[in-house]
Parts: C-alpha cells; sequence; structure tokens
C-alpha cells in the first residue's frame, strides 16, 4: 500500500517526526486498537487514534450519553444525549477521519465474549472505572497476548501504565493483586473527576498505544505513571513481576478468563 497525496498531506505532521516518517505512517494506518469505554479516558484516547490515522478502532460500551458525562467525556457532545456511547463516538471520529473503521461493540463486555473480541486486534486501552473488569481484560490481554495499555483517574490524580505479561512483563495483577472489595475504592461518580486529568490520561494512553505501533521510544512497561494534577508532580513507580501471580506466575491458578464480583463495565 502506497500512501495517497491527500494521505501525505493529512499526517504530514506525523510524516515529519524521523521517528514515524511514510513507513510508520503505514504501520498505523494498517493498525488496529481495541478500547474499553468511550468515557473520560475513551474520549482523548479514540480521538487522537482517530486523527493520528490508527486504522481500525473498536469501541465496547453499554452505556448511553448522558448531560453529567459531557464535563469530561469530550468525544459526545449535547445532541448526542441519549444515544449510545459508541454510535456518538464512532460518529465524531468519522466526522474527524473518515478514513478511519470504527467498530462498535455495545453490549457489555464478559467473560463469554472478550478473548473473541480482542483477537483480532493490535492492542487493547482500558478506559474502564472498576476493578472487575479492569481484571476481565488484563486476563483476556494475558490470553491473548495482546499489549494492555491501562489507566485509571479520580478527582486530581492518574494513573497510567503499560503491560506485555505475554512477553515476561508484569501484569496488572502484580501490581495489584487482590480486588479491593466492593465499595472500597470510590468510583468517579463517587467522588468527581476533573475532566482534563482524563485528557491528559488518556493522551498519554494513545500515546503509549502509537509507540507500540511504531516500535519506538521507551514504553511504560513495567512502570506505573502517577500524576497529581493539583500539587503538579509526576512519581514513576517500578512494578515487578510477582513470582505468585495468579496469572502470569510460575504456578498460575488461572486458567481462563472469569467475570468477578462486579460483572459489569462501566467506564469514568
Ligand atoms: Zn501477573
Amino acid at each position: 500500500m502506497e500512501l495517497t497525496e491527500d494521505q501525505i498531506y493529512r499526517y504530514s505532521r506525523n510524516i515529519l517526526i524521523p521517528e514515524i516518517g511514510g513507513a510508520g505512517q503505514k504501520k498505523l494506518l494498517n493498525s488496529s486498537v481495541f478500547c474499553i469505554g468511550a468515557g473520560g479516558l475513551g474520549s482523548p484516547v479514540m480521538l487522537y487514534l482517530a486523527a493520528a490515522g490508527v486504522g481500525t478502532i473498536g469501541i465496547a460500551d453499554s452505556d448511553k450519553v448522558d448531560i453529567s458525562n459531557l464535563q469530561r467525556q469530550v468525544i459526545h457532545s449535547t445532541q448526542d444525549i441519549g444515544k449510545t456511547k459508541t454510535s456518538s463516538a464512532r460518529q465524531k471520529l468519522n466526522k474527524l477521519n473518515p478514513e478511519v473503521k470504527v467498530i462498535e461493540y455495545s453490549q457489555l463486555i464478559s467473560q463469554q465474549n472478550i478473548r473473541d473480541i480482542i483477537r483480532g486486534y493490535d492492542i487493547v486501552i482500558d478506559g474502564s472505572d472498576n476493578f472487575a473488569t479492569r481484571y476481565l481484560v488484563n486476563d483476556a490481554c494475558f490470553f491473548e497476548k495482546k499489549t494492555l495499555v491501562s489507566g485509571a483517574i479520580l478527582q486530581f490524580e492518574g494513573q497510567v501504565s503499560l503491560f506485555k505479561s505475554h512477553l515476561g512483563g508484569p501484569c496488572y495483577r502484580c501490581l495489584f493483586p487482590d480486588m479491593p472489595p466492593e465499595g472500597m475504592i470510590p468510583t468517579c461518580q463517587e467522588a468527581g473527576i476533573i475532566g482534563a486529568v482524563a485528557g491528559i490520561i488518556g493522551s498519554i494512553q494513545s500515546l503509549e498505544a502509537i509507540k507500540e505501533i511504531l516500535e519506538i521510544g521507551s514504553s511504560l512497561d513495567g512502570r506505573l505513571l502517577v500524576i497529581n494534577t493539583l500539587s503538579m508532580e509526576i512519581t514513576e513507580l517500578k512494578i515487578n513481576k510477582l513470582q505468585n501471580c495468579p496469572l502470569c506466575g510460575n504456578r498460575p491458578s488461572i486458567r481462563q478468563v472469569s467475570d468477578y464480583s462486579q460483572n459489569q463495565c462501566t467506564t469514568n
């Protein structure tokens, strides 16, 4: 596949970067990314991936757009209230870049369907807001040998990392071995979130995915970036692989994906 003149012009600011060039742009156009959630994180993730020319974007979200989402979920507009988030996001992405193929998954993701859904994608980005979904996605990525870019946000703080557990790196369970009891960690719905924090973390997630596709730079594999925007401090924590991780450790006890206590996918 050769880039058309229109593509060379549209993506000229990408192509100018030595690490990308025409060859890198073709990689992006041929790549596919699956995004869990069309919410606060999913919005910047998908907007930047589509703008950069990532060829195929899959979106999983079972919610409808609500007026209280619009303070941070910038892919949706007031006129989209009541639409499914997947259709609202698809329409926005198609307007931004008609070249991008957008595939909607408006059903709940579950142990039954997640492996089949992510199998065809190069990279998975988690923009969910609950531990049950994060564990489900983590386990599915391990079994399907997919790189996972994970993000979390609350109030003024955000965390972001990347997991390549299928290649020997730590997984999300190595970072959080035990799922906190339901209700222990407040959600954005309970404790609030500043929209711009979702913008920062989601942008980093999309950048990590783009770097993976291009095979450039140093990824967040084995590192957790914690950003406190109130004090404007960024901390980097090393994530060690747990030898006794039930999923990716020496004697794994988890042999297949299963649903966890809150078996629903909601997004912040
Ligand atoms: Zn692990």
